[in-house]
């Protein structure tokens, strides 16, 4: 079916031209649906683009690292056809210290660096990664799949909750008792139960941790640890890659595969309201007044966003209104941006190390101390940082001769005590200090600064709370029961309208898979 000339009537309109939306987009164009994607903002992209925040210095101003895009889905969408090239692939992680401390390379079994701390820490480091990444291979095909609905007597849910069981059958039963007793633990206690080394065991945290709102001693951190490696399982066996371009490039690739199958994209076309008539979706209207006819409504806004202002709760019932509202959105990552007039020196860093991904987290427990103030109004004096300088690897982002840093912070929060009109200044002051404390002279190379607190981000990129996932990342916001009960199919209590963006499973990063798996719901007519 297509869209009829004149009538603006399509099968589908996607809100939202995040990855997400313009993965579904993709899918649905490709099975022959009419699909216009509708974007607030003027570019595509969401949260995975490239804009200049000085003049000449560009970056990736939402996420900046591709580290959980499945090959698969790479493939199907064929995006090297269209467009996307890597500066760097197969980016190395390193650890790194203020306090003259050599950094340390995690990744690769025993390294030297690592022999030098602990022995017993290196001896056991490769059979802890080797675990750990066989459980994200037996937990991946639950990212790529709809999740089945509880309590319902339909074969297909049932066959799905079995295959889960079988899945994790099949690790054996060491494994399977093992990966039982830890998945509900928190990352601090498992890591600490493994390791000795503070810094190792810092930067492991970071990947419990990134983009949520817990420390490493909150439950459930194992579980987003083991989320974020069933991603990795299927994005590569080094999976950290910059595209060339920043992730813009991405995005823009992902449009492109959109618009070749047949999908119309608008930028600044801000949805203003879902309209309904008779109970079903009947189409959207825009901020402009114009109101566009579609039989089905996709929308990759965040769930409260697409339920509380653009459907509306009159046409929800209370306890679905209520779940909806009681979904945990506080977002705790902020993003710094740098302009910087020479090439940054980490004491001990090779160029090769210098392009990858730098973690300062040198100890759980500085992590955690990292997390406390968010709670109580204020930022973190000394935060968790995931720093790049994507320039070493892609000098087109600035000019000749110059680079860029971007790093994600935690834990900033979306309100301060103080306000950020009052907080903005000391914080990026702190930042700074902190990282010249790292690589010394580099806070007198800064030529410009962006501090984009989560308010900002929810700003830039309409998620609620400015929030990685969309939503917390937790159990009782976990797969079956994501974002809330009666959405965690796709499809939504009113017929015609379903989600397609990191707050319905598998949550936040840039893996498209919310998006396909959307896709897929709406294709088989998914209730
Ligand atoms: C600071 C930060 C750093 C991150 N770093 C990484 C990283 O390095 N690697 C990684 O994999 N992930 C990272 N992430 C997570 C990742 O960026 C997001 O989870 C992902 O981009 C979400 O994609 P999405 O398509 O679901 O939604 P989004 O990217 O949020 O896109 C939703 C789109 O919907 C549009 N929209 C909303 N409302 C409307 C409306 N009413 N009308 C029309 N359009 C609308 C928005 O403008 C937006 O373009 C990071 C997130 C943050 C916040």
């Amino acid at each position: 079916m297509s869209a009829t000339a004149g009538t603006r009537r399509y099968d589908c309109i996607i809100v939202g031209a995040g990855h997400n939306g313009l993965a579904c987009a993709s899918y649905l164009a490709r099975a022959g649906r009419s699909v216009l994607v509708l974007e607030a903002n003027e570019r595509v992209g969401g949260a995975a683009i490239t804009r200049e925040f000085a003049p000449g210095y560009r970056v990736s101003a939402g996420a900046h690292l591709l580290n959980q895009l499945p090959r698969a889905l790479s493939a199907e969408l064929a995006l090297g056809e269209h467009g996307l090239e890597f500066a760097a692939q197969e980016l190395p992680t390193t650890a790194i210290a203020s306090d003259g401390a050599p950094p340390l390379p995690l990744g690769a079994a025993g390294d030297a660096p690592l022999s030098a701390l602990s022995p017993r820490d290196a001896a056991a480091y490769p059979a802890f990664r080797a675990r750990l990444g066989r459980f994200a291979k037996v937990l991946y095909p639950l990212l790529d799949s709809i999740p089945p609905r509880l309590g319902t007597s339909d074969w297909g849910d049932r066959l799905a909750l079995v295959k889960l069981g079988w899945r994790i059958r099949t690790l054996g039963r060491r494994d399977m008792r093992e990966l039982l007793r830890v998945i509900g633990m928190n990352a601090y206690d498992l890591l600490s139960d493994e390791f000795e080394t503070p810094r190792l065991k810092g930067a492991l945290g970071v990947d419990a941790v990134l983009g949520t709102n817990f420390g490493p001693r909150a439950p459930g951190t194992v579980l987003t640890l083991l989320n974020r490696l069933a991603a990795e399982s299927a994005a590569g066996p080094m999976p950290l890659a910059q595209p060339k371009g920043g992730l813009g490039a991405l995005s823009d690739a992902l449009a492109r595969v959109a618009t070749a199958a047949g999908a119309s994209i608008r930028t600044g076309a801000r949805v203003a309201s879902i309209r309904v008539v008779d109970d079903r979706v009947a189409g959207v209207t825009l901020e402009s007044g114009e109101a566009i006819d579609a039989a089905r409504v996709i929308s990759s806004a965040d769930a409260k966003t697409t339920f509380l202002k653009l459907l509306g709760p009159r046409h929800l019932d209370t306890g679905f209104v209520r779940r909806v509202d009681h979904i945990r959105s506080a977002g705790l990552a902020a993003k710094l941006h740098l302009a910087l007039d020479r090439l940054p020196t980490f004491p001990g860093l090779d160029r090769a190390r210098l392009g990858g991904r730098l973690l300062i987290a040198p100890s759980l427990d500085y992590i955690e101390r990292a997390w406390n103030h968010s709670k109580y109004g204020g930022y973190s004096p000394a935060p968790m940082l995931e720093v790049t300088v994507p320039t070493v690897n892609d000098p087109s982002l600035a000019p000749t001769g110059r680079h860029v840093l971007s790093a994600i912070v935690q834990y900033v929060p979306y309100e301060t005590r103080n306000g950020w009109a009052a907080d903005r200044a000391p914080c990026l002051e702190g930042l700074l200090a902190l990282l010249d404390a790292h690589a010394p002279g580099l806070g007198a190379s800064v030529t410009a600064a962006e501090l984009r607190t989560p308010a900002d981000l929810a700003h830039e990129f309409g998620m609620s709370g400015g929030h990685w996932h969309h939503g917390e990342l937790a159990f009782d916001q976990f797969y079956m029961v994501r974002p809330v009960p009666g959405a965690a199919q796709y499809a939504t209590p009113l017929a015609g309208l379903y989600l397609c963006g990191a707050s319905c499973h598998p949550g936040g990063g840039v893996m498209g898979l919310a998006g396909r798996n959307a896709a897929r719901a709406v294709l088989r007519g998914a209730a």
